[in-house]
């Protein structure tokens, strides 16, 4: 028991265990430290209990971080602010003054002697060392001795407090050391944006992270993201702040007792993103960690950028190696069908389109269109053809690209399951040739890179597409008479020559009209012209797709009949020459003149010679009527 002061040597022996214990070199934590040092000043001082408490700064709390014995009742032992230990010590309302300003001397009902003792430098509160003695005199001086014990236990917390704050900062660096380089070891921003959150999780377990992020930005991984809000309320002004000036900000909602921190996503181009701390229970954040935050933020921002070069990088390889397969493919003389197929199928597979549909117009007018066969099903339906109507009618204003996120919002009128519409002009030399439309049905499902890449494809295939065209016109031109309409002698040739090579044989026959110089003489050259035009459509009508029907030079015409008997073909050419007699105004007459294919020894020139020698006994025996080669049954394929 001490009844007076101190004696000098037991403050120097203090001194000493204190020195001792920290040059001791162990891996004791702060509390076991603390602890020690209470051992240390039991056995010298005799309390009868004793406590070193330390203010918490984020809880703005006290905690008992030594031990104490069992009996110890004046020990408080769960967390306390200022005002609760002004509670806990009930009737004196000068403990808090004490805490904060100076110790006091108080006796209890149980004749203890109780003392706090500030530990305090400048205006920082560090805590407070709590000493009870039983059976205790006060004198004066004691107080001055405790006041110099108070300052030496002061002075080793500060030197612990920097040796373990060192400690701290040393592990969280070596961790933002690992960080960093496994942010640099991955080019995927999932990865970087869950080693983040991870990383804060280790360090500062009691708060809250989210990442704010531009909406564009969608993951499979379950990770705290929310959509930065550039414009909405006053909550969100900071992380816009954060995001648009690229520096911290701070945000504290008193009424939820919580501050936030905005630190930016930072890398050297831009900013990827907000990093939002939440902290509870708090004022402020202090220097340390704001530094450790905003480095934390910077690195990630760094590897988010890295990231996001290396996936655009991935993404115009790739961009770049469609377009250049698509333009190589539909160079490699396709048939325009085969061209459209081809691009509807990349198109659907690249861009992930739903709908895929190609639109020609015809003469350059928007309003006159053709939808092509290879546009998948929306396309011919009817619910399209207004939509379609629509959209040609916005492109017939200005040639631009149409793209649009939500089409039902801004045309409520108009009904359309799909919202986000891509619609591609063909534009070949200054003209609209048509247009490349696709389709999904969720609202912005397009990015604004997919639609550069659609336009750049479109482009590129314009040139490709528009030479198909030419060439199956031209080979339709070439294919057909210009004023019947009917194939020309050519391709007759030829499609005969096919059948034969085959193995399918059939009946030729030329049909004449006859006295058609008459005609001419009568009605002149035009009407003329049109009874061409009927007989040809007449034969057409009749023949259908049992065979082909061609101009074979004035106003001869030939039939050819793949598959047929002679019967068949006589009975054919009797209907024609009853139909062409009764259906043509000027009323005409037809002579016709069939022949068969023969077989292996026979050829095709041959083979028409005979049809003309039948047409030829025809004229002979009064025109107006049909003869053919051989006899009846005489052929057998
Ligand atoms: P036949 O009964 O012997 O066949 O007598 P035809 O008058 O029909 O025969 P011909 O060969 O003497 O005369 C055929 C005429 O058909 C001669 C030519 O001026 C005319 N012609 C040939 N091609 C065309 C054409 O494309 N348009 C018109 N209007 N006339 C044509
Ligand atoms: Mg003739
Ligand atoms: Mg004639």
């Amino acid at each position: 028991m001490i009844t007076n002061n101190f004696q000098p040597q037991i403050y120097s022996d203090l001194k000493v265990r204190f020195y001792d214990l920290f040059t001791s070199k162990s891996n004791r934590s702060f509390e076991q430290f603390l602890d020690e040092m209470t051992v240390e000043m039991t056995k010298i001082l005799c309390p009868s209990e004793i406590g070193i408490y330390i203010y918490d700064e984020w809880e703005d709390k006290f905690h008992l971080k030594s031990n104490a014995t069992p009996d110890s009742h004046r020990i408080k032992r769960s967390p306390f602010t200022l005002s609760e230990w002004v509670e806990f010590k009930g009737e004196n309302r000068l403990w808090d003054t004490e805490i904060l300003n100076g110790y006091q001397l108080r006796n209890d009902n149980n004749d203890h002697s109780n003392f706090v003792i500030p530990l305090k430098v400048e205006n920082r509160v560090f805590g407070f060392l709590f000493l009870a003695f039983s059976d205790f005199t006060f004198t004066k001086e004691f107080c001055t001795d405790l006041q110099a014990i108070g300052f030496e236990v002061l002075k080793v917390l500060m030197k612990m407090e920097s040796y373990y704050r060192t400690l701290d900062e040393e592990k969280k660096y070596e961790l933002l050391f690992r960080v960093t380089s496994k942010f640099h070891s991955s080019m995927n921003m999932d990865d970087v944006l869950a080693e983040i959150i991870d990383t804060l999780r280790e360090v500062y377990p009691k708060f809250e992270y989210y990442l704010l992020l531009s909406h564009d930005y969608s993951t499979k991984r379950d990770l705290p993201i929310k959509e930065l809000m550039y414009d909405q309320d006053i909550t969100s002004k900071a992380s816009a702040q954060a995001y648009l000036t690229g520096q911290i900000q701070f945000e504290d909602r008193m009424d939820q007792r919580k501050s936030c921190l905005y630190a930016p996503l930072k890398g050297k181009q831009g900013v990827y993103g907000v990093l939002q701390v939440i902290a509870p229970n708090s004022m402020l954040f202090p220097d340390d960690d704001i530094e450790f935050i905003t480095l934390l933020a910077n690195t990630a921002g760094n590897a988010l950028e890295n990231a996001r070069l290396y996936q655009q990088s991935k993404r115009l390889i790739s961009d770049l190696q469609l377009i250049n397969e698509t333009s190589h493919k539909l160079n490699s003389n396709l048939r325009l069908s085969e061209t459209i197929t081809y691009m509807a199928d990349q198109i659907k597979h690249s861009f992930d389109a739903k709908e895929v549909g190609f639109v020609l117009f015809k003469d350059e007018e928007v309003t006159s269109y053709q939808i092509l066969e290879e546009s998948t099903e929306y396309f011919h339906t009817a619910e399209a053809e207004q939509f379609i109507h629509h959209l040609n009618d916005r492109l017939s204003n200005h040639q631009d690209a149409l793209f649009i996120g939500d089409f039902s919002v801004k045309n409520p009128n108009l009904k359309c399951d799909y919202q986000s519409v891509m619609a591609i002009p063909m534009i070949q030399r200054g003209t609209v040739k048509g247009v490349v439309i696709v389709l999904h049905p969720t609202p912005y499902f397009f990015s604004f890179e997919t639609f550069k890449l659609l336009q750049s494809l479109v482009h590129h295939s314009t040139l490709a597409f528009a030479n198909s065209m030419l060439r199956e016109e031209l080979e339709q031109l070439v294919r057909t008479d210009y004023l019947t309409k009917l194939y020309s002698r050519k391709y007759l040739d030829e499609t005969i020559s096919d059948s034969i090579s085959q193995g399918t044989y059939g009946v030729f026959m030329i049909v004449d009209i006859d006295n058609f110089k008459q005609i001419n003489d009568r009605y002149g050259h035009q009407v003329g012209d049109q009874v061409i035009v009927q007989v040809g459509d007449l034969l057409n009508e009749t023949i259908g797709s049992a065979g082909i029907v061609a101009r074979w030079g004035g106003e001869e015409l030939a039939i050819y009949l793949p598959r047929h008997s002679l019967e068949q073909a006589f009975a054919i050419a009797e209907g024609l020459r009853t139909t062409i007699e009764s259906s043509t105004n000027p009323t005409v007459t037809i002579s016709c003149g069939v022949s068969y294919w023969r077989g292996n020894q026979d050829n095709l020139k041959d083979y028409f010679i005979r049809a003309d020698k039948a047409l030829y006994e025809a004229k002979e025996a009064g025109k107006n009527q049909v003869r053919h080669e051989g006899e009846m049954g005489c052929i057998q394929y």
